[in-house]
């Protein structure tokens, strides 16, 4: 399959270098040459735009940040809509609102192309791995189309509903992800104040009641775990600014449906904070030096 990528950023390009290791002929596209310059190392075809990554492609794929990039690629007279063949199936894989995402899938319709959000949870190394969760909102023939290519990429493929639901699903699970980093970080800063070895409280709580994905494979306490960003300075990962925008899309979300999230309103709260004094490009998980 000849298969389109836009976005080569932290996740988009191990995504991509995943479907060429699989055989697929990949044209990627991204505005950063260093991305563009290791995506050709590993046999991309470097497009010279975003919409010369669509030609011909049997599939068109997005990783972008956030609602306003997807709608700028997709819609208007120079965006991928306007110039693509409708044979092409398009996949946004980035996280953006579930609004947004429904209004964008609705313009490539009208148009008579079929689409799909299918937002990802997994983080970076589960796009280097193949590992990452699919939360796919689409028609059930479009997932099934699509599938044999998510799953050179991830390892679990969720139908959440129609257009948008994948966008809602993921909207949901990050909300509690960022608590759940917020709560975790308390906990650890807690123990070392006590006098605690932050590795043998991990340990502990891995093994208890309080266990959860950011114990056991995302410590952002520096020297717990190797290969995470808190080992690393807190380079690369999952920005804070990109956590930020999440906890955004929840509280919006919420507000709009009358939903309660008063934890999540607080987190949104906290990573604003941490982002304002100047953390904003970090790993989320550095919220673990979070100033009060
Ligand atoms: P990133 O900032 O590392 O990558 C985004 C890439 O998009 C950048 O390389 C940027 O240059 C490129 N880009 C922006 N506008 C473009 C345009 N018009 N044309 C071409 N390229 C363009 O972000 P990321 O961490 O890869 O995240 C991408 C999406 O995946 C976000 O929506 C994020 O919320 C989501 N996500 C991230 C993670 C993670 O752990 N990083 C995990 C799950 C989901």
């Amino acid at each position: 399959m000849k298969i389109g990528f836009v976005g080569l950023g932290n996740m988009g390009l191990p995504m991509a270098l995943n479907l060429l290791k699989a055989g697929h002929e990949v044209r990627g596209f991204d505005l950063v040459q260093s991305q563009l310059d290791t995506f050709a190392a590993a046999g991309g075809v470097i497009a010279s735009n975003a919409n010369a990554c669509a030609q011909d492609a049997d599939v068109f794929i997005s990783m972008l940040p956030a609602s306003r990039h997807v709608e700028g690629l997709y819609l208007g007279e120079q965006g991928v809509l306007a110039s693509a063949h409708p044979k092409t199936l398009l996949i946004d894989c980035s996280t953006i609102s579930p609004q947004v995402a429904q209004a964008v899938s609705q313009a490539a319709q009208a148009k008579g192309f079929a689409m799909a959000d299918a937002p990802v949870s997994g983080g970076t190394a589960g796009a280097q791995a193949g590992t990452l969760t699919f939360m796919v909102g689409a028609q059930p023939s479009v997932l099934d189309y699509i599938r044999p290519i998510l799953e050179k990429m991830g390892k679990n493929i969720f139908h959440a509903g129609g257009n948008g639901a994948g966008q809602t699903a993921k909207v949901c699970n990050n909300m509690l992800l960022g608590i759940q980093m917020l709560g975790t970080c308390e906990a650890l800063r807690l123990g070392i104040a006590n006098g605690l070895d932050p590795k043998v409280l991990s340990d502990i709580m891995s093994k208890s009641s309080g266990r959860n994905w950011v114990l056991e494979l995302y410590n952002p306490c520096p020297g717990v775990m190797e290969n995470v960003p808190a080992s690393r300075d807190y380079a690369g990962g999952f920005g804070v600014d990109l956590m930020l925008k999440d906890m955004g899309l929840a509280t919006e979300n919420a507000k709009d449906l009358e939903a309660s999230v008063p934890l999540g309103e607080l987190a949104q709260q906290l990573y604003e904070a941490h982002s304002k004094a100047g953390y904003g490009q970090l790993d989320f998980s550095s919220v673990f030096n979070l100033k009060k």
